[in-house]
């Protein structure tokens, strides 16, 4: 008599629930993301299931839920920038005026003349609205707006000193970050870089021994995100003015004028951040740099400077391929009328900067009396945005005993704040806080206690 096969054992992954049953209890996103995630789920489940562990239905529809809520952080959107860096490029640098993004959205949603001239009825140039506004406000002849600063330099040197020679002082030879580097740019815009003087010291002598008929320009970059201290020495715009060739600056940071008179007067903290208009009139001939920096609009880079040059960069095959958009260009409109009109303290990055230490002690207090455990500490903001190193704000926050910093990091993240550590405890600084975002944060913070 034969015994009966064994009954083979029913195959684990069976258990496993079909991507769709799953998809259908999710919520949260767009239909396409959520089967991506219910699928990724169903995956996982079944190399469980196969390891021989038991799978359940509720478990793998909150594993793809989980999925989903973690997707939905990634989309972009705000967050309160608690770091107290006040050009943090990671979270997107200046923030825009709302009046600046109601003014673009006024000229967006419907047509414009960008591109067209009311008067005549013909084409028209993108470049008069926010390039012209803006080279008024810092007193140069002429000025156009593109994508941001590094483009406007690429397009610059590519404009005025293809296939010549740049002089560049060693010291200046600099990686302002995220891949801007001065040598490699210089590359790319099929320019000879001719190094001058030492890292530490050039004078106007080392540029005048350099300078031959094959020269196009002097180029002067800010040295923005680092400070050299000690025995230096560097020759100033006014100086390489007198040299022959035009001077082109890379002033960075978009500190339109020096002197801050939105401010009336300049703040300790701006130390010696060189302005716009300073230094278009000591002589330079070209200066670039970015709009959502100390400018305070919206991404950009602006050139500005005597009107020929400009219009040979304006003019150039490149400038097509990093022109700036409507978007942009009516923001930052309405960002060069608010300096023009002596506003600039009510754009928001200059607000930021202006309040003062008891004003922010005071938003503390009211932070830290939500959270239990919470204390209010001074703090020490920055400028960021490779402006001005070395150089701090005094400033106010609330403190958190660390615990595990990193996890609670990471939990106050998962609420949108984007807090720091600073001796054992997680800091909030409240210059880069917007007032409206004071509860979000106290929120957060008493959620994110461990
Ligand atoms: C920030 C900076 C740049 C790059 O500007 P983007 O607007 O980020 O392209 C270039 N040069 C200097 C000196 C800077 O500070």
């Amino acid at each position: 008599m034969r015994t009966p096969a064994p009954e083979p054992a029913a195959d684990p992954r069976r258990s496993v629930p079909s991507v769709d049953r799953v998809l259908a209890r999710l919520t949260g996103l767009p239909p396409a993301l959520l089967a991506d995630c219910a699928r990724d789920a169903v995956d996982a489940a079944r190399d469980r299931a196969t390891t021989g562990a038991t799978v359940t239905e509720a478990a793998v529809v909150a594993d793809a839920q989980a999925r989903a809520d973690r997707r939905a952080r990634q989309l972009l959107q705000r967050v309160v920038n608690a770091t107290g860096v006040l050009v943090h490029t990671n979270l997107g640098r200046a923030p825009i005026d709302p009046e600046s993004v109601a003014a673009a959205a006024s000229v967006t949603t419907g047509y414009s003349n960008l591109e067209y001239e009311l008067e005549s009825g013909t084409r028209g140039s993108r470049h008069v609205h926010a390039g012209t506004l803006l080279a008024r406000a810092c007193g140069a002849e002429s000025g156009i707006v593109v994508n941001n600063n590094a483009a406007a330099v690429l397009l610059a040197l590519g404009a005025l000193a293809r296939d010549r020679d740049v002089l560049v002082s060693r010291g200046e030879l600099v990686e302002i970050g995220g891949g801007f580097r001065v040598p490699e740019i210089m590359a790319e815009s099929h320019c000879r870089l001719i190094e001058v003087g030492t890292t530490n010291r050039t004078r106007r002598a080392d540029y005048a021994a350099a300078c031959t008929d094959a020269t196009a320009l002097v180029l002067k970059v800010h040295a923005s995100n680092y400070r050299m201290v000690g025995f230096t020495e560097a020759t100033p715009v006014q100086e390489l003015a007198t040299l022959g060739p035009p001077v082109m600056v890379d002033a960075g940071s978009g500190l339109l004028d020096e002197q801050t008179p939105w401010l009336g007067g300049r703040p300790d903290w701006l130390f010696d951040e060189p302005g716009v208009r300073q230094a278009v009139a000591s002589g330079a001939g070209i200066v670039t740099f970015s709009g959502d920096k100390l400018l305070g609009g919206p991404q950009a880079g602006v050139i500005v400077g005597r009107a020929n040059l400009v219009a040979a960069c304006a003019a150039h095959p490149l400038a097509r391929a990093v022109r700036a958009d409507k978007m942009t260009l009516a923001a930052l409109q309405h960002v060069a009328l608010a300096y023009l009109d002596g506003r600039a303290a009510s754009l928001p990055i200059w607000r930021m900067a202006a309040r003062t230490v008891p004003e922010l002690r005071a938003r503390a207090e009211a932070v830290a009396a939500a959270v239990p455990g919470a204390t209010v500490v001074a703090t020490d903001a920055v400028a960021g945005g490779g402006s001005l190193p070395g150089l701090t704000i005094p400033s106010a926050g609330v403190a958190l005993p660390a615990g595990d910093a990193d996890a609670t990091l990471a939990r106050l993240r998962t609420q949108g704040v984007i807090a720091r550590i600073d001796h054992d405890a997680i800091v909030c600084d409240l210059r880069t806080v917007d007032p409206d975002d004071d509860d979000r944060l106290a929120t957060a913070l008493a959620a994110a206690r461990t």
